[in-house]
């Protein structure tokens, strides 16, 4: 739990509970067509493996429709409970009123104010997906993205604050219009009937600061907890970093109830990246511990030689193999702090302050890697063998402190 976290209301989505000082919840969405549905499943698995506690698929039309009833119903059969949201954009009060077998094994729907019509279709629409998450006792999240803002909305707040007595730039016209397309979308949902905890709000954009700052603001406006994102965050190290950032920043406020880090997806990297980020991004911030932490150094002139480096992967590649297994035996392993030091300099003290940390000889030591538990010196090992040498010392330290029996 988050000390800080803002009081939200508390919205049940399947069977996770999102907002009001529950943890964080990661999700995705898949890529796939849905009509393909032996890929649309398989990624969903993958996504869930990864870690993914909720998973969008975008459901664009008739085909995807009904594809996505037997993709639900297929992971329910081979009871996988994860809660299954659909994504709905022009035409989702169409399609929930067509495929009502759907509307029912749908756990969240998905709104964009900006991409539900027009004019007085705009209020029509949108009141046909309320009234059938009414009926069908779920929730949903509006979520309004910077790039399909409702624009009908902006010219008039524009006309509005383009008066001297009233004058405010464009920008910050803009972040208004993302803010009250949420705000008015909410409000006009609960008058059409849909409870408070039915509603999830989301504004994104593509720019870190705007979503700062639109967040920051709508989070003193309301109490519905918030899926936060950056949006079109694009690929590999600047998505991932700009993402971070900007989850970080707001998550640290105690601003975000379920996260996605939309990224572009790259040649032979699994989709199934993002749910990566971000478990990692939660646990950097301390705010959930899904595996032991790896704390390495960056090595410098004094490293003697890479065996630093291999050993960290080797640490890695181990506690992510054996995680699944330690998870059931060994309770609280995941908190574990593990440190593995390229040399005396902050060696010692860094391995100190890990539950079980190594401190290797730099080029200017001699002698043996040195290996301490909770800051009391365990044992000095020899290079020869040290990986075996260590991972033993590593299991044995789990099972000891770990384990059920204890
Ligand atoms: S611990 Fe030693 S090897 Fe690692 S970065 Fe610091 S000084 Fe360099």
């Amino acid at each position: 739990m988050i000390k800080n976290r803002r009081h939200t209301l508390s919205v049940k989505i399947g069977n996770i509970f999102v907002g009001r000082g529950h943890p964080i919840v990661i999700q995705s969405m898949t890529n796939t067509p849905t009509e393909n549905i032996p890929a649309t499943i398989k990624q969903i698995k993958e996504l869930i493996r990864a870690g993914s506690e909720m998973v969008r698929i975008t459901i664009k039309d008739a085909k995807a429709a009904e594809a996505a009833i037997i993709i639900i119903q297929k992971l329910r059969q081979q009871k996988i409970p994860t809660p299954m949201i659909g994504d709905f954009h022009y035409n989702g009060h169409i399609l929930l009123q067509q495929f009502p077998l759907l509307a029912q094994l749908l756990d969240k729907y998905r709104i964009n104010p900006g991409n539900v019509g027009k004019g007085h279709q705009r209020e029509d629409n949108f009141s046909s997906i309320i009234k059938i998450a009414i009926k069908y006792n779920k929730p949903v999240r509006i979520g309004v993205n910077g790039g399909s803002l409702d624009e009908e909305l902006f010219l008039k707040l524009k006309k509005k604050y383009s008066k001297k007595k009233n004058f405010k730039d464009l920008k910050s016209i803009w972040h208004e219009a993302l803010i009250e397309s949420a705000l008015q979308s909410a409000q006009y949902a609960e008058k059409l009937g849909l409870a408070q905890n039915k509603i999830i709000l989301s504004v994104k954009t593509s720019d870190l600061q705007d979503l700062i700052t639109v967040n920051e603001k709508l989070a003193k406006r309301c109490l519905y907890p918030f899926h936060l994102g950056l949006t079109e965050a694009g690929s590999g190290v600047e998505g991932i970093s700009a993402s971070a950032s900007a989850l970080g920043i707001l998550l640290q406020q105690g601003i975000g109830d379920t996260i996605r880090v939309s990224l572009t997806p790259q040649p032979k990297v699994s989709r199934a990246r993002e749910v990566e980020v971000c478990r990692a991004v939660v646990q950097s911030l301390g705010f959930r511990h899904f595996s032991p932490k790896v704390t390495s150094c960056p090595g410098c002139g004094r490293t003697k030689s890479d065996k630093f480096i291999s050993l960290t992967e080797n640490v890695k590649f181990y506690i992510k193999k054996n995680m699944p297994k330690w998870q059931k035996k060994f309770p609280g392993v995941e908190k574990m702090r593990v440190a593995i030091m390229g040399c005396i300099v902050n060696g010692p003290g860094e391995s100190k302050h890990a539950d079980i940390g190594i401190s290797l000889p730099g080029s200017s030591d001699k002698g043996e890697a040195l290996v301490f538990t909770k800051g009391t010196l365990l044992a000095q090992i020899q290079q020869k063998n040290l990986k075996k040498q260590f991972l033993r010392l590593l299991e044995k330290y789990i099972k000891k402190t770990f384990s059920n029996e204890n």
